[in-house]
């Protein structure tokens, strides 16, 4: 709540909010007010906000979450880094909203899998696709599937605790770690490779990554960039906090930054900032330096063939701000690459409409397209988050999205657009196989953190779908 009033989107809502409860007044002083019901398919920042919206202002909603893991709130727990504790405060406001006594959780319901798309359809007057991206883009290089390859969103998942992901291993007996990619996931990836094991032992990263990287050799973390130091995916927070990292040096390439001092009058602020912060962190570069730990940025190298342990980039020129190839080549060594360019989202039903070259379902403002020709909207179906917009963008944007494509759903339920006929009642958990309700997640959440006290951090999570249903009583 404290956030929505913060926002410049808070007018609109509120003039919304206005309007919604004059026309719910009136639908109901003609005794047509009947309960609508929502239902979303997935429980991150998408979903969350986009029920903390619908239940404050449609009145008579009740609004059905379903989630894929018996645990809630998405890539906040899974994606998030574990030393931003900060970050994960939304799971507090997430929180008051599962208190709602018109909101369902569904944990442990798979859409595609437990349940169709054309079943909730028939149960629901609005369903809303919220469940993000649980892939990653590919760079088709060859060699991109050696051993030595991992890509950083399995790597986050593996050190974060995903399901399924604790098995991933990852290969830390090298000194040398390459990341492809600059964005601020890869930066996430090489301050935990690089941070000291016992500032991490105070966060929520699973016991067994502690116990790994505590043994891990790794000393050089390169940060591969195609384009320049202006087009930098990462942000300004980010980069300060690599190079305040203790024990940690930072050593950029004097050739990178030709011509880029010239350019910063001309720079937007946020642009401006992090290139004078790059450029002030060069100048006072010392290469000799006492700590063996070296973080090395590399911009204008494109990713050509892995082979073995080295990887051949291309150098790039900009054109237009894009990374045009040359036809001069260069080999770094390395131990371990992490893919770090992004995730991807999947189709989770044969029934979306799901753009596969962008990744993302074909939508019109957050309304699912029936198909992409004829842009007509398939009534009724919504989408939002990075499933709707791609892989891109912090909380706050995945939240600004999901309260206007809320609005939507409102607007439409409102004016009658949405005139599907539901057949069959909404999901109810008994009839479902070991659904995990809100009451079941409150269990598991509990015994986390009676596990994280134990080890003096904030929780241990369980990283077991079956002994999450057990410690549930499912
Ligand atoms: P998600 O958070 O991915 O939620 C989707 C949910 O759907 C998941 O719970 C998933 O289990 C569920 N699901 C998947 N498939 C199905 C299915 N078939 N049926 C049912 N449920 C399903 N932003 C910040 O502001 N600060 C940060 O520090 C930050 N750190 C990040 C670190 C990483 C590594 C990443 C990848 C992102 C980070 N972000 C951060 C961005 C932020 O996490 C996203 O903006 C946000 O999580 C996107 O929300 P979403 O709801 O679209 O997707
Ligand atoms: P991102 O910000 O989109 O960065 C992707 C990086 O991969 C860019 O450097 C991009 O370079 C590069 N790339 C893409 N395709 C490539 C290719 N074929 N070859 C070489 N390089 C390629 O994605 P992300 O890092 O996964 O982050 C996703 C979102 O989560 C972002 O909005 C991010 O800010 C957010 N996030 C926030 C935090 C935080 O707030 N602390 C932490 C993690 C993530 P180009 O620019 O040249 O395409």
């Amino acid at each position: 709540m404290v956030i929505i009033r913060r926002l410049p989107f808070t007018s609109n809502a509120k003039q919304f909010c206005h309007n919604i409860r004059r026309k719910g007044s009136n639908t109901s002083q003609n005794g047509s007010q009947s309960t609508k019901r929502i239902c979303i398919v997935g429980a991150g920042p998408a979903g969350f906000y986009a029920a903390q919206y619908v239940l404050k202002h449609l009145s008579s909603s009740a609004v059905d979450i379903i989630e894929k893991l018996p645990v809630p709130f998405g890539l906040v727990r899974y994606g998030v880094a574990p030393d931003h504790p900060e970050v994960k405060n939304v799971i507090n406001t997430f929180t008051k909203t599962a208190q709602h006594q018109n909101f369902k959780f569904f944990g442990n319901v798979t859409l595609g899998k437990d349940i169709s798309l054309q079943d909730l359809r028939e149960r629901y007057h609005a369903v809303l696709l919220t469940y993000g991206a649980d892939m990653d883009r590919q760079l088709n290089i060859p060699n991109e599937d050696q051993p030595n390859v991992v890509s950083a969103r399995e790597f986050v998942a593996w050190y974060n605790g995903l399901p399924g992901a604790q098995h991933l291993n990852p290969d830390l007996s090298g000194q040398i770690v390459t990341i492809l990619g600059q964005g601020n996931v890869a930066v996430d990836v090489a301050r935990m490779l690089l941070s000291a094991t016992d500032a991490l032992r105070k966060t929520d990263t699973t016991e067994y990554a502690l116990e790994a990287l505590s043994r891990s050799k790794v000393e050089r973390v390169y940060l591969v960039g195609r384009r320049g130091p202006l087009q930098a995916a990462f942000t300004i927070k980010e980069l300060r906090e690599m190079l305040n990292l203790p024990n940690v040096q930072t050593l950029w390439k004097q050739d990178d930054f030709k011509d880029v001092p010239e350019q910063i009058p001309n720079l937007p602020r946020p642009r401006k900032r992090l290139t004078e912060l790059m450029l002030k962190s060069l100048s006072e570069q010392k290469m000799a330096s006492t700590s063996k730990k070296k973080f090395l940025p590399i911009f204008l190298r494109a990713p050509k063939a892995i082979d073995g342990n080295k990887i051949e980039l291309t150098v790039t020129h900009l054109q237009n701000d894009m990374a045009v190839p040359t036809d001069k080549t260069e080999h770094l060594p390395s131990d371990l690459f992490l893919r770090s360019i992004g995730y991807r989202s999947s189709c989770a039903d044969n029934g979306i409409c799901f753009d596969e070259r962008n990744g993302c379902v074909y939508n019109a403002n957050g309304r699912v397209l029936r198909d992409a020709v004829s842009k007509v909207v398939n009534k009724g179906l919504y989408v939002a988050g990075w499933l709707g917009t791609g892989p891109t963008g912090v909380i706050l944007t995945t939240m600004n999205g999901a309260f206007a494509v809320a609005k939507t759903i409102c607007d439409d339920i409102l004016s009658n657009t949405v005139d599907i006929k539901q057949t069959k009642p909404g999901l109810n958990a008994k009839q479902l196989d070991r659904a995990a309700t809100w009451a079941h997640w409150q269990r598991i959440d509990q015994a986390e953190q009676e596990a994280g006290k134990a080890l003096g951090k904030p929780r241990e999570k369980l990283v077991d779908i079956e002994e999450m249903l057990k410690v549930a009583g499912l």
